[in-house]
C-alpha cells in the first residue's frame, strides 16, 4: 500500500525521535536525582534504646523497629539504599481523640515519643542518616552521601489550645504540620465526617497558621476539609503543601484534591505531594468494604476510636491488621505505579510542573503494586521517564519543588511571618 504524505511525515518524525533510554540509563538518572518522600510514618519504638532480654523477642523487636536492618518496615536504611530513596519526612502522627485537656495531654505525650524516636534514630545511626532542619541541610547531607530524615507533624491536635506549643515542635525539628487528621479538631474541620463543625478553620486554627508562618513551619492541608484547606491557603502568608493527597479528578476520594484546590495551592506557589496509598490512588468499592471489615475485626475501626487501649493491646491489634493485609491484596489487587503516575500527570496538567511532588505514606497505610517499599523507588522514575518527563522535571517531582517551597517558607519566617 502506498503511504499517504501524512503517514510519511509521521514516519519521518518517529525517525527523528531519540531512542528510548535503556534501563541502565534510567537507573543512572534515578541515582543522580535527590529523591525526597514527604510522608513516611513511624512507630514510637523506632530505633529502640534497649532490646528485650529474651533473644527471640529481641530479634523480632529488631525486625520491626531497627532501621539499620532490612526488616518489616517499608522504609529502612538497606531498602532506602537499594531503591535510591534518599530523604524522607519522618512523621510525628497522633490520631484524633477527644477535644479535652486529657486528650490533648495524651496526644502531646505521644507526639513527644515520636520526636524522641526520630532523634534517637539519627543519634544512634549518625554515620548512616542525618536530621535536616533546612533545605540546605537536606542537600548538604545528601551531598555527603548520607540518608536524610526531616520531621513533619501529622495532625495539629497535640498542640492543644496553646499555639506556643508550635515553637516547641519547631525546636524539636518539625518543619511541617498538618492542621487535621481524620475527624474535626480544635484547629478546623477534617475531610471526614462530611458535616462541618467550624465551617473550615477555627479561630485557633488561624492563630496556629500565623505561628507556623512566623516560625518557618510549612502548613500542610492534607486531611483537611475542602473549606479548611481553601481558607488555610488564603490565611497563610507562605505557600502551603499537601503532604500526601492525590487528584480527585482521577479518583473521587475525600482525601484527594479537586482541580480548584490544586489551582489554589499552585497560585500561591505551593506544592501537592501525590500519595501512594492504594485506596486514594484508585478506589475499589469491594476492596474498601473488605478493608473496613478487617479493620473492625481487628478492633481498630472508627467505632473503636474512643476505646482506651494499653500500648501492648494496641500494638497487637495493629500488627494483626498489617499481617492480614497481604491476603487482602491477593484477593483485591491494588493500584499500580501507572495509576499513581496518572495523579502526577493530572496535577501537572492542572497546576503545572512546579507544583507536584511525592508522599508515599509508607508505614502508615501507603504502598501500591510496584512501589510497596523504599527498595522499589526506581519504578516511579521508570514510569515518569516512560511518560516523557525529562531529568530536570523528574528532579522537581522528586523533591525539588518541595525544597523550593520550604525555602520560601523560611524567607517568610525571616520577615517575621509576613
Ligand atoms: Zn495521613
Amino acid at each position: 500500500m502506498k503511504a499517504t504524505p501524512l503517514l510519511l511525515a509521521c514516519t519521518l518524525a518517529a525517525c527523528a525521535t531519540p531512542p528510548a533510554p535503556t534501563d541502565a540509563e534510567v537507573l543512572a538518572l534515578h541515582r543522580r536525582v535527590l529523591t525526597l518522600d514527604t510522608h513516611k510514618d513511624i512507630d514510637p519504638k523506632l530505633a529502640p534504646a534497649s532490646l528485650p532480654a529474651d533473644p527471640a523477642t529481641a530479634a523480632e523487636f529488631r525486625r520491626r523497629f531497627d532501621p539499620s536492618l532490612r526488616g518489616a518496615q517499608q522504609v529502612d536504611f538497606p531498602k532506602m539504599r537499594e531503591g535510591g530513596y534518599d530523604a524522607a519526612f519522618f512523621i510525628v502522627y497522633t490520631d484524633q481523640r477527644r477535644l479535652d485537656a486529657g486528650g490533648y495531654a495524651r496526644a502531646l505525650a505521644e507526639a513527644n515519643q515520636k520526636f524522641d524516636a526520630i532523634h534517637r534514630m539519627v543519634q544512634k545511626h549518625g554515620d548512616e542518616i542525618g536530621l535536616a532542619l533546612s533545605p540546605d541541610d537536606v542537600e548538604r547531607l545528601h551531598g555527603a552521601g548520607k540518608l536524610v530524615a526531616c520531621i513533619g507533624i501529622e495532625n495539629g491536635y497535640p498542640m492543644g489550645l496553646d499555639p506556643a506549643n508550635i515553637a516547641a515542635f519547631h525546636a524539636r525539628g518539625a518543619r511541617y504540620m498538618s492542621l487535621a487528621h481524620n475527624g474535626h479538631n480544635q484547629l478546623g474541620d477534617s475531610h471526614t465526617p462530611a458535616a462541618p463543625q467550624h465551617g473550615g478553620l477555627s479561630e485557633l486554627g488561624r492563630r496556629a497558621i500565623a505561628e507556623m508562618n512566623r516560625l518557618g513551619i510549612m502548613v500542610d492541608v492534607s486531611h483537611a476539609s475542602r473549606d479548611t484547606m481553601l481558607q488555610a491557603v488564603a490565611a497563610s502568608t507562605a505557600p502551603v503543601i499537601a503532604s500526601h493527597s492525590g487528584a480527585r479528578a482521577v479518583n473521587d476520594h475525600s482525601r484527594n484534591l479537586d482541580d480548584d484546590q490544586l489551582r489554589a495551592i499552585a497560585e500561591r506557589g505551593g506544592v501537592v505531594q501525590c500519595v501512594a496509598l492504594a485506596e486514594f490512588v484508585k478506589s475499589d468499592a469491594e476492596r474498601s468494604r473488605a478493608l473496613a471489615a478487617w479493620r473492625d475485626q481487628c478492633g481498630i475501626g472508627p467505632q473503636h476510636q474512643d476505646t482506651e487501649l494499653d500500648e501492648a493491646e494496641s500494638d497487637r491489634r495493629y500488627q494483626r491488621f498489617r499481617d492480614g493485609l497481604l491476603a487482602l491484596d491477593q484477593r483485591f489487587p491494588r493500584a499500580s505505579v501507572r495509576d499513581f503516575v496518572d495523579h502526577i500527570d493530572h496535577v501537572v496538567r492542572v497546576a503545572g510542573i512546579d507544583h507536584v511532588c511525592i508522599g508515599s505514606d509508607f508505614d502508615g497505610g501507603g504502598g501500591i503494586d510496584g512501589w510497596n517499599d523504599a527498595s522499589t523507588t526506581a519504578n516511579v522514575t521508570r514510569e515518569l521517564v516512560r511518560r516523557g518527563y525529562d531529568e530536570a522535571q523528574i528532579r522537581q517531582i522528586w523533591g525539588g519543588n518541595l525544597l523550593r517551597v520550604w525555602r520560601q517558607v523560611e524567607a517568610v519566617a525571616a520577615r517575621g511571618g509576613r
